[in-house]
């Protein structure tokens, strides 16, 4: 029989998070005056033991005893070795599959849910409001509020809230509330309806609606919760790389190639952070942060200090970014429609240390489709990104007639997005072109915003 699970002891959870600030050089966030902010402007939105995480250099970060018992419910996750993918594709290359859909949510995102519920709840925090995209983090940061006693309300993006009915009933199940975005409930939800009351919504304006709830709530015990992007959340998602590291050592692996899909960034820097820490420090690994031909934040926007919401509510953030107010088109990977990409990320982009390729949506489900009738597992939307990049890298290494080690994070499960499957095997998707004409104009938004500096880390 083959060795197929590499799995790890309880007591071989990793007990700190890496913290990639360490080792790199970034932009500081800034004002609305254009001059860097200090963590006292964050206070209002955010509760200051995060944002002391937030602006941390300290490289090993201590993970508290709380969150480990709720992580323990499914952590240490299972990493498989994809033998029937690879026999399918006729590759040499050896694919190990972190599987971060074991989750009660189904995705890497209650990593820094539970973290940050935990963090809010120690400092006297009664109630959280988020966005969400395809419904995974909503549902994430609902479970991890269920965990500690807080209040979970939700914005989702109006047309996953449509296309994914369950995710609500997710949230709901674990009590916290969902609301559909743009709604009536505030002002940048209204503004934006009364312009476009047909749009689809975007990460962009439930961020902004969320961030608005949070911060006219008068009793001062309701704080905002972001999924992705932040230094915090890429620091909560390193216990995923950690982990896949201890796993490969046991078969004696050390990963050529690490693969994720990247929509703010946190699953790939929670499987690629901890090895851009050994590639800072000499060793050879190619990283590739995968995303949609449709919403080309990485491969096709410029780095630019920019909002993270529609409503320029957050600092400016030194990013890639199509621009604030960009609406992505309606592709079913709703964790990668957001119009920006993490700060870390983006940096390392600059840095050469990772390099970014975008895949379309029809390549994606076909890979999807793939890796369901030989791995089992049916993958997320988003995963499928990941999956598809790594077959042109399987296929490359049969080419080159190379053994390679390829590390993919499956960041979440399909289960509650079969619709897009259906649609698909339906034959009745299609590659949503990208407007050329919108994408342009949205970079008048932050054209009169200070440029960041092109940094080298080293
Ligand atoms: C949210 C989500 C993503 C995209 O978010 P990142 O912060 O880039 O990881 C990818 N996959 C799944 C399953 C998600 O839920």
């Amino acid at each position: 029989m083959n060795n197929k699970t590499i799995i790890l002891k309880p007591n071989e959870i990793p007990r700190q998070w890496y913290n990639i600030a360490a080792d790199i050089k970034l932009n500081p966030p800034l004002g609305p005056d254009g001059k860097p902010i200090g963590p006292e402007a964050l206070a209002p939105v955010f509760p200051m033991n995060l944002i002391e995480q937030e602006v941390s250099i300290q490289r090993w970060i201590d993970i508290p005893e709380e969150v480990l018992n709720i992580l323990a419910i499914w952590r240490p996750t299972p990493m498989i070795r994809a033998y029937s993918f690879e026999k399918a594709l006729n590759t040499p290359a050896r694919i190990y599959i972190k599987n971060e859909s074991v989750s009660p949510p189904g995705s890497h995102k209650p990593n820094t849910a539970v973290a940050q519920a935990y963090y809010n709840k120690e400092f006297g925090i009664k109630r959280l409001t988020t966005e969400t995209g395809a419904g995974q983090w909503g549902s994430a940061l609902a479970f991890a509020g269920s965990q500690f006693g807080l209040d979970v309300d939700v914005f989702m993006v109006r047309i996953s809230y449509d296309q994914k009915p369950f995710r609500k009933t997710m949230m709901e199940t674990w009590g916290g509330t969902c609301l559909s975005s743009p709604s009536d409930t505030t002002q940048a939800g209204r503004n934006i309806l009364e312009k476009y009351p047909d749009t689809p919504g975007s990460l962009g304006i439930a961020i902004s609606e969320a961030i608005e709830a949070a911060v006219s709530d008068k009793t001062g015990k309701t704080r905002y919760s972001l999924g992705s992007v932040l230094n915090h959340v890429m620091l909560h998602q390193t216990i995923i790389g950690l982990e896949a590291k201890k796993q490969l050592e046991k078969v004696g692996e050390y990963p050529n190639v690490i693969i994720a899909c990247a929509g703010g960034g946190s699953n790939f820097a929670g499987i690629a952070y901890p090895y851009v820490y050994d590639k800072i420090n000499g060793k050879e690994i190619d990283i590739y942060p995968v995303e949609p031909e449709a919403c080309p934040t990485m491969t096709k926007a410029p780095f630019v200090y920019d909002h993270g919401d529609e409503a320029a509510y957050t600092p400016l953030l030194a990013m890639h970014s199509l621009g604030h107010n960009f609406i992505p088109p309606p592709i079913h990977a709703g964790g990668l429609r957001y119009h920006g990409i993490a700060p870390t990320l983006s940096q390392l982009i600059n840095d050469d240390l990772i390099t970014p390729v975008a895949v379309t949506q029809l390549e994606a489900f076909k890979a999807g489709i793939l890796f369901s009738r030989t791995e089992g597992i049916i993958p997320a939307p988003e995963t499928n990104h990941a999956l598809a990049y790594t077959i042109r890298e399987a296929e490359k290494a049969r080419e080159e007639g190379k053994e390679k080690t390829i590390l993919v994070n499956l960041s979440g499960h399909g289960n509650i997005d079969l619709f897009s499957y259906q649609k698909y095997l339906n034959n009745e998707l299609s590659n949503l072109k990208l407007d050329d004409e919108a994408l342009e104009k949205s970079k008048d938004c932050y054209k009169d915003f200070p440029e960041p500096e092109i940094l080298k880390s080293v």
